[in-house]
């Protein structure tokens, strides 16, 4: 998928990214994964659903069948990296790539991937598990 394309679709959601990013406390004693969808809704905005608070370093994706959540359909999920020091992986790991490529669920027509936000860089794992760098987090925020 086309970078500068993904960037411009995600850009009317910024803000709930950006406050995702900010209750995962990165940087601190209380850093936890933040995450959600992405949905298009009836209008064909896309709005943000946010998943149930996550751990230190994991998070839980609610079930989303047919690549859909409350009948809508998923575009983007994401999900933070907030523990910036150097024994946490700060780009997705082996397993957030697996989860996305393996799940059956996350091959709609309009899925683009699952954005990683970490201190650095927005990263976005494509349907097919390839990792590029989205963006730098403090230009996008
Ligand atoms: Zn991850």
């Amino acid at each position: 998928m086309n970078v500068a394309a993904a960037l411009f679709r995600i850009y009317p959601v910024r803000d709930a990214l950006r406050n995702a990013w900010e209750e995962s406390k990165p940087g601190t004693q209380d850093a936890h994964e933040e995450g959600g969808f992405v949905l298009r809704n009836f209008a064909g905005n896309l709005e943000v659903h946010r998943w149930p608070k996550g751990v230190q370093a994991n998070i839980t994706v609610p079930p989303h069948p047919s690549c859909q959540f409350k009948q809508l359909d998923v575009v983007f999920s994401f999900h933070t990296h907030p523990n910036v020091s150097d024994e946490f992986l700060q780009e997705p790991s082996e397993t957030d790539k697996r989860s996305v490529q393996e799940d059956p669920d996350l091959k709609g027509a309009l899925y683009e991937g699952e954005l990683v936000i970490s201190q650095e860089n927005i990263y976005l794992i494509s349907p097919n598990g390839e990792v590029q760098e989205l963006i730098k987090t403090s230009s996008f925020f």
